[in-house]
């Protein structure tokens, strides 16, 4: 969800229609902003304070959501397995996949994550929190890609 790079808005063709282009597959779709999210898309771009965001992502509270889930194009669909992404800077050092897996070359925050992290239960958002609170204050950034669903409650991210 943090694929701003991966998207680039062509133009707008509609009040809440935009058409896209993937930079990497070069193919083109029609990204509609969901009525569910319009007053979130209202809100100031990610991209404002993580220029590699999606267009298309905003912030809500603690989490990030994809206000064009409905007609994302295949990039994302095929790579919705990123759960969270962890930002030093203005750069991406880690990712996790599945429950607990953190993938990162950033070897400092693989010791974090291994020593103080792995065994808090992501899939629970005290859990989600504590992970927050610990990767701050170490100097990182955590961004998480969770849907709308999950924030209605502790359900966890799928
Ligand atoms: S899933 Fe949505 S927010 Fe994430 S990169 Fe794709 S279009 Fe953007």
């Amino acid at each position: 969800m943090g694929s701003g790079r991966y998207i680039a808005v062509l133009k707008q063709t509609g009040p809440r229609e935009y058409r896209c282009r993937e930079t990497i597959t070069r193919r083109e779709f029609t990204a509609r902003v969901e009525d569910r999210h319009l007053s979130l898309f209202a809100r100031p771009s990610v991209q404002w304070t993580h220029p590699a965001a999606c267009p298309f992502l905003r912030q809500d509270g603690e989490t990030y959501l994809c206000t064009i889930r409905a007609s994302r194009p295949p990039f994302c669909r095929e790579y919705r397995c990123v759960r969270m992404r962890v930002e030093k800077g203005a750069a991406a050092v880690g990712e996790l996949r599945g429950k607990t897996g953190l993938k990162t070359k950033d070897a400092a925050l693989s010791a974090l994550w291994e020593g103080r992290i792995a065994h808090l239960d992501l899939q629970d958002r005290e859990g989600r929190a504590e992970a927050a609170r610990i990767l701050e204050g170490a100097g990182y950034d955590p961004v998480w890609y969770v849907e709308a669903e999950d924030l209605t409650g502790t359900a966890p991210p799928s």
